[in-house]
């Protein structure tokens, strides 16, 4: 084998890693959404209400404080209480908390 073909072989070999590993953590990404409650969030306040959860990457917007789901206090008494753990100085900041692929975008901003 040439050192051309054999490099020709490693990238291939290489490009096939990586495609595997994509898949996986896709993978891994939507089961850690399935159980992720959001308690960590990170928030950018111009010109409106901005949150992204920073374990899951999930992202809310709104015209309000009062219309986000994805609010400072607990949905349920006894639940773990859920806090704002950053507040961003610019969108750029909250976009590093992005994960890979698709934005995932829960309460009003699914809608
Ligand atoms: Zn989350």
């Amino acid at each position: 084998m040439t050192p051309l073909e054999l490099l020709k072989k490693q990238y291939e070999h290489t490009t096939h890693e990586i495609d595997v590993l994509k898949t996986q953590q896709k993978d891994i990404l939507r089961e850690l959404r399935s159980v992720c409650t959001h308690l960590r969030l990170g928030e950018y306040r111009q010109p409106r209400p901005w949150r992204i959860c920073l374990d899951c990457g999930a992202e809310e917007e709104s015209w309000s404080f009062e219309s986000l789901q994805m609010r400072r206090e607990s949905q349920r008494k006894d639940g773990p209480e859920r806090g704002l753990v950053e507040i961003f100085h610019g969108s750029h900041e909250l976009c590093q908390q992005r994960k890979a692929g698709e934005r995932y975008l829960v309460g009003a901003s699914a809608r």
